[in-house]
């Protein structure tokens, strides 16, 4: 597997990277399996998160002793210092390792987030102390709003920036992948695969292999999924005059159905909170059914149930999606799930 240069951080990572948040849907053996075969595989460069809930363990157990084999990247939701540090305490420990490679401030969304994070008592303190004290390397930041990751990339606090990236969400391609190489940001591309709408994985991969400056961090549960990623990237990366066809296509299928999470749509007067309630069938891909049931995200859904249909979302939203519409299919998938009859694919 090729190695890529991660922007300025002058990590070395392999050409895509193995996204930890489906692996806490399988069992702890197929879990270690995955992550076992990815190693072989050539497969470097693990991201995981705090929040992720086995996720961070299960990848700790499985590395154990071959810690040098890997570099580490995990998250923490925390915005304030006394809290992130905890969170770091935790994630070094369940990681089993006494440091991370690069820690990331995970889904700045908003400008209050950003602002507290480096303002007085922020995270960004436990961050710089962390640097000091060598339990991080590097420093990152996740979001899903263009506003915030062009103004963190800008900002030269940060060495990596992690955005979605793929060829229904490929805003990025505009402006914030051609700023991020001109920082020396290391680019990391979330949900290559849009969160599992994208089907063909070998479409997906390629498209985002075009762009040097981004490593591609897809959700990986199987072994099959990252033999699967592993051939393609074996393969030419070349994409044909056939395949550009069919990613236009997929766009027009897709795109105006697909979510960005960049929470433009928000606040809604009902208190839904939207990007969440249209990403259920998404997140059911990818988190543990419990999970979504029981958590944040079962609560979005049957939230949702109280949308009046004002349609001001809609007014907002940049991509003209028809949000009335999806809360519906969202809301009826959610219900499908309690009853245990949704169909959950696997991949990120
Ligand atoms: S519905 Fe539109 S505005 Fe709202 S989060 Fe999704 S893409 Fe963004
Ligand atoms: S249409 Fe529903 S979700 Fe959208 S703003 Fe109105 S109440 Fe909120």
């Amino acid at each position: 597997m090729q190695t890529v240069r991660l922007g300025r951080t002058e990590l070395g990572v392999s050409r895509i990277g193995f996204g930890g948040i489906p692996i806490q849907r399988v069992s702890e053996t197929e879990a270690e399996q995955v992550i076992h075969r990815a190693i072989e595989l050539g497969v470097t460069f693990f991201d995981t998160a705090n929040g992720y809930g086995t996720s961070e363990e299960r990848i700790g157990r499985a590395i154990a002793g071959r810690r040098q084999d890997v570099i580490l990247a995990t998250k923490t939701m925390a915005r304030d210092r006394a809290e992130a540090a905890k969170h770091l305490e935790l994630s070094l420990r369940r990681l089993q390792t006494d440091m991370v490679d690069l820690w990331q401030f995970h889904a700045v969304n908003n400008e209050d987030d950003y602002a507290t994070i480096l303002g007085p008592g922020g995270a960004m303190e436990a961050a710089e102390q962390a640097l000091r004290d060598a339990t991080i390397r590097h420093i990152g930041l996740t979001s899903h709003s263009m506003e915030i990751a062009m103004k963190g990339v800008a900002s030269g606090r940060f060495e990596t920036i992690q955005f979605p990236f793929n060829y229904v969400t490929s805003e990025a391609a505009d402006q914030l992948i051609p700023l991020a190489a001109e920082k020396d940001v290391g680019f990391i591309g979330m949900k290559p695969f849009a969160g599992g709408m994208l089907s063909d994985a070998r479409l997906s991969i390629k498209y985002v292999l075009q762009y040097e400056n981004v490593v591609p961090d897809p959700g990986i549960e199987s072994v099959a999924d990252i033999e699967g990623i592993s051939k393609i990237l074996d393969d030419s990366w070349e994409i044909t005059a056939t395949e550009l066809e069919e990613i236009e296509e997929i766009r027009k299928e897709v795109g105006n159905r697909f979510c960005r999470r960049c929470g433009y749509c928000m606040p809604c007067p009902q208190e839904i909170r939207i990007t969440t309630a249209l990403n259920v069938i998404s997140f059911a891909r990818r988190f543990p059914r419990q999970q979504v049931l029981d958590g944040s995200i079962g609560r979005a859904a049957e939230k949702a149930k109280e949308c009046e249909k004002c349609g001001i979302c809609e007014s907002r939203c940049p991509y003209m999606l028809p949000i009335r519409e999806m809360l519906v299919e969202n809301i009826e998938y959610y219900e499908a799930l309690k009853q245990d009859e949704a169909k959950v694919g696997p991949i990120d």
